[in-house]
């Protein structure tokens, strides 16, 4: 087995554990292989090991790799910040974006995506920590948000995501994924239909299983140390 493949399986394995201690059901919980600034090569890796969506952060990186892995079947995710001049190659690119935060950027979207392709599955990006230094919508807005994104056409509102600031203490850890899924919860109380919560990176999917992630983003687990040469995006 190559390291890609083993590391997968690790961390499927790690992803049964949870969900199983979590008391919930196999398979409610998808994976996502963060491949930013890995190869093609690694990406076609981790297909060969049962690996079909990847997420990617850059726009232009991103491209470049989803025209060299056309002739693979792969369901692509865009989780990186938004830019306004960057919307249609997402729109038109993507399967799905988990970083909307601003309605100017949805409008965008749904504007650009083509007629003949599914409508784009969106998250919003959710300012959970309450860190002046991370994109995504103030929880106390969310709801405003939601309600107007999910009147947009081409767009269909799946839930949200998160990117808590990074603790190695698993209650601090959890204590965000909750609120996360208390803000899901409360939306779906107002009459949303969310179904996707996506939380949880290599350093704390368990904890976000155990608070009801329905898709994790795991990048170095699976393909190992990232290198940043330059920005990319
Ligand atoms: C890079 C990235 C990940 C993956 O992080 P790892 O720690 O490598 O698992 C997940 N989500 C987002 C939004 C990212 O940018």
């Amino acid at each position: 087995m190559t390291t890609i493949a083993s590391n997968l399986q690790a961390v499927r394995d790690a992803m049964t554990a949870a969900t199983a201690g979590a008391g919930r059901a196999a398979g409610e919980v998808a994976l996502l292989a963060v491949s930013k600034t890995f190869a093609p090569d690694a990406i076609r890796e981790a297909y060969r090991a049962g690996q079909v969506r990847f997420a990617e952060s850059y726009v232009q990186e991103a491209l470049d790799k989803i025209a060299a892995l056309r002739d693979l079947p792969l369901e692509w995710h865009f989780i990186g910040p938004l830019q306004s001049n960057k919307t249609r190659a997402i729109a038109e690119h993507f399967a799905w974006v988990h970083s909307v935060d601003r309605l100017k950027i949805a409008g965008r979207l749904a504007e650009q995506r083509p007629a003949h392709l599914p409508p784009l599955q969106v998250c919003l990006q959710v300012n959970i920590s309450g860190e002046d230094s991370k994109s995504g919508v103030a929880p106390g807005e969310a709801a405003h948000l939601a309600m107007a994104v999910a009147q947009l056409p081409h767009l269909r509102l799946r839930g949200l995501m998160a990117i808590p600031a990074p603790s190695d203490d698993v209650e601090v850890q959890r204590g965000a994924f909750a609120r996360l899924r208390e803000l899901f919860e409360q939306l779906n109380r107002q009459g949303m239909q969310l179904d996707t919560l996506s939380m949880g990176m290599s350093d704390d999917f368990s904890a976000a299983i155990a608070e009801g992630a329905t898709m994790v983003r795991i990048g170095s687990a699976i393909f190992g140390d990232r290198i940043y040469q330059k920005e990319t995006a």
